[in-house]
């Protein structure tokens, strides 16, 4: 049996890992926050399937703990402060969670099981203000906010790992993702959810910060197949997982109220205390690398998405 473990089991991106793992017959291990009700998260239906370990990611014992007891032959490292908005506001314990406890399990990992597969969850913020669109695992990293600050220094250390120790240590550098999983603070399941509850008659109006803003947006269980995928190729590698094309709020905010048959205009308003310091530019990936050396695919593409949160919203809602 094959042993993982991961970190950030209960987010989004985790609770998707955990049910293609057990469906593969994996033994999986996963890091959580101390005193964590299961039952109140995406994994209540696989809590004893799994194994939990409980400690702080900035907690280097506990992890070690975890990491010594398990003896993993995979680890995904999911877990972060996942919101680039929050992290101006917190940038100390972004970079604590972000960046520090990456170096911490790569090293953790190097002295106690250095045969174990590592893949880190990077991110497309590590690009910033990119001078070339799309990106790919090549381009120079230039974050512009504390978020990919941080995660640019867990990607450029997992790259270390792997070529100055020749340990098995892979990113994968993620454009944004969602999935019904995703919480509110994300703005595709804002507006989804919005768009269902004014169809529903629960709410009068959505505010937003700024429209024109583009992203490169991926269903999470396209992304999270491609994780699997990453650490089970002959070779460590950096694999950007990306849809490869550039949309607007705008687009998220028309297919969402066009889906649930409302004129968007009528409840849409603009909020300026919605807007970010700084703002990526251009922020789309290449997904040649993945596609061409693991058969990476996504099955859902961007309308198909967002057609898909606000169908899961209207339900969810309904209820
Ligand atoms: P991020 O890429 O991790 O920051 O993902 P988000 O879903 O939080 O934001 C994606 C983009 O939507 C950013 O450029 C935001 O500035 C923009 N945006 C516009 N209005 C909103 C809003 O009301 N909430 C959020 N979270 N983002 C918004």
């Amino acid at each position: 049996m094959v042993r993982a473990f991961i970190t950030g089991i209960t987010g989004q991106d985790g609770s998707y890992l955990v049910e293609h793992l057990l469906h593969r017959k994996y033994e999986v291990h996963g890091f959580v926050r101390p005193g964590t009700d299961i039952t109140h998260t995406h994994l209540a239906d696989h809590a004893n399937d799994i194994g939990f370990h409980e400690g702080d990611l900035t907690d280097r014992d506990a992890l070690e703990r975890a990491v010594s007891t398990i003896a993993p032959d995979e680890v995904y490292h999911l877990a972060a402060q996942s919101h680039v908005g929050h992290s101006f506001e917190a940038a100390e314990e972004t970079l604590a969670l972000n960046g520090m406890a990456t170096v911490s399990l790569l090293e953790i990992i190097r002295l106690a099981c250095p045969k174990a597969r590592f893949l880190n969850a990077a991110s497309s913020e590590i690009f910033g203000r990119p001078e070339t669109t799309p990106q790919d695992e090549t381009t120079p990293l230039a974050p512009v906010n504390p978020y990919g600050c941080a995660k640019a220094l867990g990607t450029q250390m997992t790259r270390l790992y792997r070529e100055a120790h020749g340990m098995f240590m892979v990113n994968a550098i993620l454009y944004n993702h969602e999935s019904p999983r995703r919480p509110e603070r994300f703005v595709p399941q804002k507006i989804c959810r919005a768009a269902a509850a004014i169809k529903l008659g629960q709410q009068k109006e959505l505010r937003l910060g700024d429209l024109s803003a583009e992203r490169d947006w991926s269903d999470a269980r396209d992304i999270v197949r491609g994780l699997w995928l990453a650490l089970q190729h002959h070779r460590p590698d950096d694999f950007i997982f990306a849809s490869g094309e550039a949309h607007t709020v705008q687009e998220i905010v028309e297919i969402a109220f066009e889906t649930v048959d409302i004129d968007w205009k009528k409840h849409v308003k603009r909020d300026q205390s919605l807007l970010r310091p700084a703002e990526p530019n251009r922020l789309v990936g290449n997904p040649r690398h993945a596609r061409n050396l693991l058969d990476w695919q996504p099955e859902t593409d961007f309308r198909q998405l967002i057609i898909g949160l606000t169908h899961a919203a209207l339900r969810e809602l309904n209820c």
